[in-house]
């Protein structure tokens, strides 16, 4: 496959950082980048720097205008007493997502970085962007939500359609649902968005359940795969396999956009999912697949959730771009695959708890989940429901 591929970094992204101990923690993208510079597998010139935020008709084909306002107001350090009473009825005030000074520039500068990739994708300039510090799904058109400001994706869909009357496929695989892209489209047939996720039923927003299917002329483009609690990889894959496979073959798409949270990993503190790293690594796999088969290769990816920023992020984050680019790494990594020991030596001095050595994880000494069969059963039950219609 080409390795026409560039990864979308802006270093002034790192600036989007709630406060010192939220778990959305820029660092992370540090680490990602810093593991595939020292396997070799970034060069300097796939690296792209987006020149521009979003601007205000960007943002306002998603946002509402009196939200945009008090984000930039609420930027301010310190925000005048007038906005700050406000912050709360735009869901700017508690300790998820709360505002910080400059969260305008830095929110406008990540959908920039967004419209960048999906722009270049579009436009045959690159056959695939990933832009890491991307994928804030939670954003709504007048409130932020779940750690997210500007919904950089909407806005990235919103001017494919605009430019392009494009029929844009977006693929979720957070460990939450994608709920602010699913009801930002949710009543349009040109954008199909499909999340597997942890069941709202007991994890944030609480939504994604199989019978959102969208509305109006958009019902039928729009699918949900809640997974159960516990749910681990083969069970994970399966559904996701046979689902978004179907999804992709009745939509046939012009381009895919993938999100890549990483947050249904064992590891992390936010979820109870209790896959591996084999996921990141076969997800963006079969992804990879689809665009090759249903839209000439178009394929943008962005990052989003991920909150074992040691363990999980950047081994996930460096196997999309592997995957991506082409690199010969991707196809050969296996069980015993080892990181770049430089790499591992360098970060283990800021983490005690201890990096892991290898790309993948030996799931061998991790206790097995009870009612193992019983989760399967049920999510294959879902995944079928999810996609009885096609
Ligand atoms: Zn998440």
């Amino acid at each position: 496959m080409p390795a026409n591929a560039v990864l979308v970094h802006h270093p002034e992204a790192l600036q989007y950082h709630f406060y010192e101990e939220h778990p959305f923690n820029p660092l992370r993208l540090t680490l990602a980048l810093d593991l595939l510079e020292k396997c070799g597998a970034l060069d300097e010139q796939q690296i792209v720097r987006p020149a521009l935020a979003a601007g205000m008709e960007e943002l306002l084909r998603v946002h509402r205008k009196d939200y945009v306002d008090v984000i930039s107001n609420l930027s301010a350090n310190p925000p005048a007493e007038h906005w700050i009473a406000q912050a709360g009825q735009y869901g700017l005030d508690f300790e998820d997502t709360p505002y910080f000074p400059g969260m305008h520039q830095v929110s406008s500068l990540i959908a920039g970085g967004s419209l960048y990739a999906a722009e270049a994708v579009m436009s045959g300039q690159a056959l695939h962007a990933f832009h890491m510090a991307g994928g804030l799904h939670h954003a709504f058109p007048e409130r932020g939500a779940g750690f997210c400001i500007y919904n950089d994706t909407a806005v990235a869909i919103a001017h494919l359609k605009e430019k392009y009357k494009a029929r844009v496929l977006y693929i979720d695989t957070d460990v939450h649902h994608g709920d602010g892209v699913q009801w930002i489209f949710y009543n349009d047939p040109e954008v199909c968005t499909y999340s597997i996720h942890e069941t709202g039923k007991f994890l944030f927003p609480g939504t994604g359940f199989v019978y959102e299917k969208g509305d109006g002329d958009g019902f039928g483009t729009c699918f949900n795969v809640p997974m159960e609690p516990y749910t681990e990889d083969e069970s994970w894959m399966e559904s996701f396999t046979h689902t978004i496979e179907k999804v992709t073959a009745a939509f046939k798409p012009d381009i895919i956009i993938s999100q890549h949270g990483c947050d249904a990993h064992a590891f992390d503190p936010l979820s109870h999912i209790h896959c591996s790293m084999s996921i990141y690594r076969d997800m963006p796999a079969l992804i990879h697949r689809l665009a090759h088969q249903y839209t000439n290769g178009r394929w943008m990816a962005v990052g989003g959730g991920g909150y074992d920023i040691w363990r999980v992020v950047p081994r996930a984050w460096a196997l999309v771009w592997l995957e991506m680019s082409g690199h010969p790494l991707a196809a050969s990594i296996g069980p015993h695959s080892r990181l770049p020991e430089d790499w591992v030596r360098h970060w283990s001095a800021h983490y005690e708890e201890g990096l892991p050595e290898t790309w993948l994880d030996d799931t061998s000494p991790w206790p097995p989940m009870p009612r193992r069969a019983e989760i399967t059963q049920k999510n294959k039950e879902i995944a079928q429901i999810a996609i009885q219609d096609l």
